[in-house]
């Protein structure tokens, strides 16, 4: 059977909700998240309690480590490090202390599979991997097949063939058994690469897939209204920007 691997929700709980009905058309089951459950977004503890609920493993982001109190406010940008101080204020003790029990890279028991939300290398440092030379260095820092990591929200597939060659795809592969693979998950509630739909990874019969799924982004943007988060993060979202 296939797993959703979905990553850096953001406290986005219309599209969170709208990946959830998804996944769940397809029969599966096991959903790995990848981290950032909270920061951005209106609704950190509704989001935190259905990833709890729902996924099969789960790992921390920069993000929830932020709004534990275990990442130092002064690294993230002014717009994010105003959206934490909001959710520290509003999280419920239990949901943070679960977000600080989280490691930030594990293997997934039973199958080939490393997950982290930055990188295989140096998780905790939250370095991004953006060009192709950092893919090359972080084929070097995981065992698996498969790594699947988040954090910048854009999603992509990157193949190591056999002979080294590193090749970019945009929204599908079937896995095929002498190559490995880093695959960016995008991003379900804030996405960066140009396309507002919410996105996670699906894969089955050892294809991976890279999903989008419309939700209702107005209705999240009027609740950050509401909670007076920064007017940049509420109208990046309508732009996938
Ligand atoms: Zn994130």
């Amino acid at each position: 059977m296939g797993y959703a691997v979905l990553s850096d929700v953001h406290a986005n709980l219309e599209a969170l909700n709208a990946v959830i009905k998804d996944i769940k058309s397809t029969g599966i089951r096991d959903v790995y998240f990848l981290g950032d459950a909270v920061g951005y977004g209106p609704e950190p503890n509704e989001c935190v309690e259905i990833l709890k609920a729902e996924s099969t493993v789960m790992i921390a982001g920069n993000h929830d480590l932020g709004a534990a109190g275990l990442v130092d406010l002064s690294r993230f940008n002014r717009h994010a490090r105003t959206a934490l101080e909001w959710t520290r204020k509003v999280m419920h003790e239990n949901n943070i202390s679960m977000l600080s029990a989280l490691q930030v890279k594990t293997d997934i028991q039973g199958r080939d599979i490393t997950i982290a939300h930055s990188t295989p290398y140096e998780p905790e440092k939250w370095h991004y991997l953006l060009r192709i030379q950092d893919a090359e260095i972080n084929f070097k820092h995981f065992e698996s097949q498969l790594c699947f990591i988040g954090h910048s929200h854009s999603p992509v597939i990157i193949e190591q063939s056999p002979s080294g060659e590193l090749i970019t795809h945009k929204n599908a592969i079937q896995v095929s058994s002498g190559s490995r693979y880093i695959v960016n998950a995008g991003s379900v509630g804030q996405p960066r690469d140009g396309n507002p739909g919410a996105g996670y990874v699906l894969v089955t019969d050892d294809k991976i897939k890279i999903i989008r799924v419309a939700y209702d982004i107005r209705c999240t943007q009027e609740k950050m209204r509401k909670q007076g988060l920064p007017h940049a993060l509420i109208e990046r979202l309508a732009f996938g920007a």
